[in-house]
């Protein structure tokens, strides 16, 4: 157990966690919406700090983050717990263990050993993703702050439920230290308040307002949505999500809008048919992005990048392979036009 980073001393032994948009009001003895925060003796402790429960060598392609350092590997790590209830995770083995199952499971794996197998294996990067990594902020703060010490980068995959308060501890603003955090996918799950009510057991608006903290902050953002039938799929509100996109976080974001296959506690619908997926990507387009890629719809040709100046391909990619690249010094090899992103 360790004590943990952002949350304020209250009368009678209550402890406020500021961790999360949540800001969990938590008695003596009691957890926190996440289950993995608990308040013993009027401290608030992180019950995962230091167990993952997940670890494995992807492509960061697969986060997915496609103008981040493009066909390198990310090292990717997890611990249990999330402060989200989608009823449609598809890691809820793990996200939704402490809830479902009652109970922290994973293995001792020290920052500085973390670091080390990312070395060991290679990576460019370490990625905090599979579950919310906001829930494991300190274990991830102090990887990251040893990764940075070695050269390798640090990236979230997250709800994007974090508090502004995180993000500046984070990126160095409250301490004075160089930011840690360089780059984040974060899911934009829809753009309806009732929708992350009533699905998820959140808000949408402090995830708008993190996406635009973490490009404040100087944090390379791409934004990811499961489109799911019934749910967000109206060409109304695809088209707010893109809207927002463009005006808010810029053009140069990239939006991965991604198939949904029923899961977990939502198996009352079929997959997201291939006409939404290029109907979406269509409204990605008009509303001025860049860059739009459909995920989870191998062979529809919609993960590739072209350049937004000449219109060629610049990157031609298989799912999370990239086959082709036509990036030099991060400019497009045919006309010479800059493509956005980091390690392009
Ligand atoms: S991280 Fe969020 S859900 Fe967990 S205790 Fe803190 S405020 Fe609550």
């Amino acid at each position: 157990m360790r004590e943990a980073l952002l949350y304020d001393k209250l009368d009678g032994g209550r402890v406020r966690c500021n961790l999360c948009a949540h800001r969990c009001l938590i008695a003596e003895g009691n957890k926190g919406v996440c289950l993995v925060r608990e308040n013993r003796g009027g401290r608030l402790y992180t019950l995962v700090y230091g167990i993952p429960l997940s670890q494995a060598v992807d492509p960061i392609e697969k986060k997915p983050l496609f103008h981040f350092y493009p066909g390198s590997t990310a090292f990717s790590i997890a611990t249990v717990g999330c402060n989200f209830r989608c009823a449609f995770c598809q890691n809820a083995d793990i996200s939704q263990m402490p809830r479902d199952r009652g109970k922290i499971a994973g293995y001792q794996a020290s920052p500085e050993e973390v670091v080390q197998a990312a070395k060991r294996h290679g990576c460019r990067s370490i990625a905090y993703t599979y579950t919310e990594p906001t829930i494991f902020f300190e274990y991830s703060y102090e990887i990251a702050r040893l990764a940075h010490e070695a050269g390798i980068a640090s990236v979230y995959v997250t709800n994007g439920y974090m508090t502004p308060e995180m993000l500046e501890l984070f990126q160095g603003v409250t301490n004075g230290h160089e930011p840690w955090l360089h780059g984040a996918n974060v899911d934009l799950k829809a753009f309806q308040d009732e929708t992350y009510r009533k699905v998820c057991g959140a808000r949408l608006q402090p995830v708008l307002d993190s996406l635009i903290k973490m490009k404040e902050l100087g944090i390379w953002v791409e934004v990811t949505t499961l489109v799911v039938p019934g749910m967000n799929d109206s060409e109304a509100e695809l088209r707010d999500i893109a809207g927002f996109i463009g005006a808010e976080l810029g053009p140069e974001t990239p939006w991965h809008v991604s198939r949904f296959h029923p899961d977990y506690m939502m198996r009352d619908r079929g997959p997201t048919s291939a006409t939404t997926l290029r109907q979406a990507y269509e409204l990605g387009r008009a509303a001025g992005l860049h860059y739009v890629y459909v995920g989870n719809l191998p062979g529809a040709g919609l993960e590739d990048t072209t350049c937004p100046a000449c219109g060629k391909k610049v990157i031609e990619r298989w799912g999370f392979q990239v086959m082709e690249y036509r990036i030099r010094d991060g400019a497009c090899s045919s006309c010479g036009a800059l493509i956005d992103g980091v390690g392009m």
